[in-house]
């Protein structure tokens, strides 16, 4: 029998791959542990969720600038960021059943958690992806996959002073994939070996780090909470000082209460001024940034908001995921998400599929429409088969054009949330709907 917990997470998995959000990569040859691909609906569903937080974090922001960096670079890189030395996790091993665990995610655990058998000694393991450029032997030059995204920033740095009008305080934001060979993927899309993150590394002057450290905590939790129904689902957990680097004063994590605990969602990091100076002296350039006005050169310091956008997404599926039980006995699965999230904002359908005059005053609507919003078109007979596809993937309103559309140019909207209907006139759908978006 499933636990409670786990149990939700079944009902996530099998909605993802029953309605084309997510499905295990490679599974027509058994699958590869770690690796995920978003289908027709949860790729646009992550579109949706990144554009949102890149709309309000650099194109509603004047002192915030956007790059795309490679996932590959100078394997110097990972030396001086010290993730060659350093990057990696113990791991600890039955000597009964062989189960792997990482001992910093089962606490207190002395035994086997599956057998009860007695545990290996902790061996430490690096989890960057190693690879190789160039094609001939003996000249091939080993390198990695980019074990966070956020070194791109650091390494950017310069050219972006350089090349824009940037003044500090300013912040680089960067959406990229990162790859990590993780000891225990687990969780579905929380810990995988192949995800994206989304950064935000803002640059300050060292006697403001503190307020600009508080100012961006509040920031991302104030813009997670207004995105999850449940709020109270969010927290943060402060790091202990023996967890946090050398360099930080104070370490935060938003988290979010999943099935099987509090787990972190994005972490708000003290970086001071580590990462440039350690650029500096890997690479023997100057790092440091002239204030022009009092004429002061300084290596900025570093405030990080660091999220998995996989992973944050997982989260909001688990707060969106409803079950209600209806009148007859049925249960309606529903995504209660936002519906500037949701892959489409709409869904159209003609009430009968052999009635031509429905059809085309439907396909007509849902061509005029979906040059301004993502939209999805159903002309297959069954109406309740077609809400409970839509109530699954999230859509918030479906439109019926009926019978009486053909008399009166109205049409009927459904609503996910309280399936309650109402008719508006088709010629108002376009304002009706920009209205609910805003
Ligand atoms: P964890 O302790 O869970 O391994 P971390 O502290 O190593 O995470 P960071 O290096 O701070 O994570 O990365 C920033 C964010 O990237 C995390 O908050 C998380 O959302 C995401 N992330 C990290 N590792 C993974 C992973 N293996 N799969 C999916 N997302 C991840």
């Amino acid at each position: 029998m499933l636990s409670e917990q786990n149990e939700l997470v079944a009902k996530i998995v099998s909605l993802c791959k029953r309605r084309g959000i997510v499905f295990q990569n490679s599974e027509i040859y058994g699958g590869i542990q770690g690796f995920y691909d978003y289908g027709p609906i949860g790729s646009l569903l992550k579109n949706n969720w990144k554009s949102l937080w890149l709309k309000n974090n650099v194109q509603e922001r004047s002192d915030v600038v956007l790059i795309d960096g490679s996932i590959i670079t100078h394997p110097k890189v990972w030396e001086a960021s010290g993730h060659v030395k350093n990057f990696g996790d113990e791991l600890i091993e039955c000597k009964s059943c062989h189960q792997r665990f990482r001992p910093d995610l089962i606490d207190n655990v002395t035994k086997c958690p599956e057998c009860g058998g007695e545990f290996t000694n902790p061996k430490k393991f690096n989890i960057l992806f190693k690879t190789e450029i160039g094609v001939i032997e003996g000249e091939k030059i080993p390198a990695y996959l980019r074990g966070e995204a956020c070194q791109n920033i650091y390494l950017d740095f310069k050219n972006i002073v350089d090349s824009s009008r940037v003044k500090i305080p300013f912040g680089i934001a960067q959406i990229g994939k990162a790859f990590r060979n993780e000891i225990t993927p687990k969780n579905f899309l929380y810990r995988t070996r192949e995800f994206e993150q989304w950064d935000i590394q803002f640059f300050c002057q060292e006697k403001d780090m503190n307020q600009y450290y508080e100012y961006w905590k509040e920031t991302r939790m104030a813009w997670y909470q207004g995105l999850f129904n449940q709020k109270k689902s969010l927290r943060f957990r402060q790091h202990q000082k023996n967890e946090l680097a050398f360099y930080a004063k104070k370490a935060f994590d938003i988290e979010f209460e999943a099935p099987w605990g509090w787990s972190e969602m994005e972490g708000i990091h003290w970086r001071g001024d580590y990462d440039l100076t350690q650029h500096s002296k890997y690479s023997h350039q100057d790092l440091s940034y002239l204030d022009r006005t009092t004429g002061k050169k300084f290596i900025p310091h570093i405030v990080e908001a660091s999220g998995g956008v996989d992973r944050s997404l997982f989260f909001l599926l688990l707060d969106a995921y409803q079950e209600q039980k209806l009148d007859n006995g049925e249960t309606r699965i529903f995504l209660k998400l936002n519906p500037k999230l949701s892959a489409y904002k709409m869904a159209i359908f003609p009430l009968a599929a052999n009635k031509p005059e429905l059809v085309s005053l439907a396909e007509n609507l849902y061509t005029d429409l979906s040059k301004k919003y993502s939209l999805d078109f159903d002309d297959s007979s069954n109406i309740g088969k077609k809400y409970r596809r839509q109530d699954e993937i999230g859509t918030p309103w479906c439109a019926v054009i009926d019978y009486q559309s053909l008399e009166d140019g109205t049409l009927s909207i459904r609503d996910r949330d309280t399936m309650s209907q109402i008719r508006i006139k088709i010629e108002e759908i376009d304002s009706w709907l920009s209205n609910k978006l805003n």
